[in-house]
């Protein structure tokens, strides 16, 4: 322990040349051989395949996404099939994991991918990287366990990992913090890259937790410095909270004998390319509003208050010129299937029209 206290110490004097911490990496190795979770991306190397599953699991726990991830790669096997499907029918097979703009973003990285790369599947960190909708983490990530690329994917997981392992107090918020753990993780990190980050990716999930961590279970509790000096809740350090925005937003659902009105969204703001309910109405409408329902949803950064105010038109000639005037698309409940809502839309139409 004090060997890794004074090679500690050679890192932050920016000497580490006798510094060998490489132990830790073969220890994490030696684990991950023999309790990496048995998952179907974990059987390929098939870049496409990786890259889909890194950024299905961006933002969605494993047992969440495991089916989407299925039904997604079976109807869109290769690059070629994604690039040549509508962009609605990309967002259709997304439904369900929300944060839609990384649908868009794959389906277009896929057209990049066609006209750029000649459909082959960059190799290269930097040539990853160039991809819409790829960041550092992911382009490690494909590149490490694809091509035997050797950055370390550094996430969430890694800052707990590593500044748990070293009592390392670096803020986690702060705009360096992506390169400074990375060097601390090349410290660690063996010739094997691939495997290390999916073994760090795993201990981090499922040993290291941010609360609770896992210590007993952990293949490098003997070298922790936080768990020596049971300390491992102070850690990772972030000092920074985004404070969630407030939002109020206020819908109608216009609808008539089973049907109802939606349009796509274009704004670039929340919910891009999704489909939604009216936000204005006529006053001739005002008449038929019979109730209304408000629910709150978070978003990563905005706290959402939403109106749903029910609208059930009567009159047949009003109905036809609201839709006239605005160009609304008439749906009902299973046509609503085909489309992508978001969430609290998609929960009110399922309700709505049994009431
Ligand atoms: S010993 Fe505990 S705190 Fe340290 S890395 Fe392992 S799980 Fe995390």
């Amino acid at each position: 322990m004090r060997y890794l206290i004074k090679a500690k110490q050679n890192f932050l004097e920016k000497d580490s040349r006798n510094s060998d911490f490489l132990y830790i990496g073969s220890k994490i190795l030696g684990w991950y051989g023999n309790n990496a979770r048995d998952l179907p991306f974990r059987q390929t190397k098939d870049p496409y395949k990786i890259w889909i599953c890194e950024i299905v699991f961006q933002q969605t726990r494993i047992n969440q996404g495991l089916n989407h991830y299925n039904n997604f790669i079976k109807r869109f096997p290769d690059v070629k099939m994604l690039a040549e499907a509508e962009e609605n029918e990309v967002l259709l097979y997304w439904k369900g994991l929300g944060y839609y703009s990384r649908a868009i973003n794959i389906h277009k990285a896929a057209q990049q991918i066609m006209n750029d790369y000649q459909g082959v599947f960059p190799s290269q960190y930097e040539e990853i990287l160039k991809l819409k909708g790829v960041g550092k983490y992911t382009a490690a990530a494909v590149s490490s366990i694809c091509f035997d690329g050797k950055m370390p994917a550094v996430d969430g997981n890694f800052y707990r990992v590593l500044s748990r392992l070293f009592a390392d107090d670096f803020d986690i918020s702060n705009s360096r913090a992506f390169t400074y753990f990375s060097e601390l993780a090349a410290l660690v990190m063996p010739e094997n890259v691939g495997d290390f980050n999916q073994a760090m990716m795993d201990i981090g999930s499922e040993i290291c937790k941010p609360k609770n961590p896992l210590c007993g279970e952990c293949p490098i509790n003997e070298d922790c410095l936080a768990f020596s000096m049971q300390k491992t809740s102070g850690y990772p350090v972030k000092t920074k909270k985004v404070k969630a925005e407030d939002l109020a937003l206020t819908y109608y659902f216009v609808h008539r004998n089973g049907q109802f009105l939606i349009r796509q969204r274009t704004e670039d703001f929340i919910w891009k390319k999704l489909f939604e309910f009216p936000t204005v109405i006529t006053s001739d409408m005002e008449p038929f509003i019979t109730g209304s329902k408000t629910v709150a949803h978070k978003l990563t950064h905005k706290n959402l208050s939403i109106e749903i105010l029910n609208v059930e038109v009567t009159s047949e000639k009003i109905w036809n010129d609201f839709i006239t005037e605005n160009q609304y698309l008439i749906t009902d409940v299973e046509g609503s299937h085909e489309k992508s809502f978001p969430k609290p839309l998609e929960n009110y139409i399922q309700n709505s029209l049994k009431d």
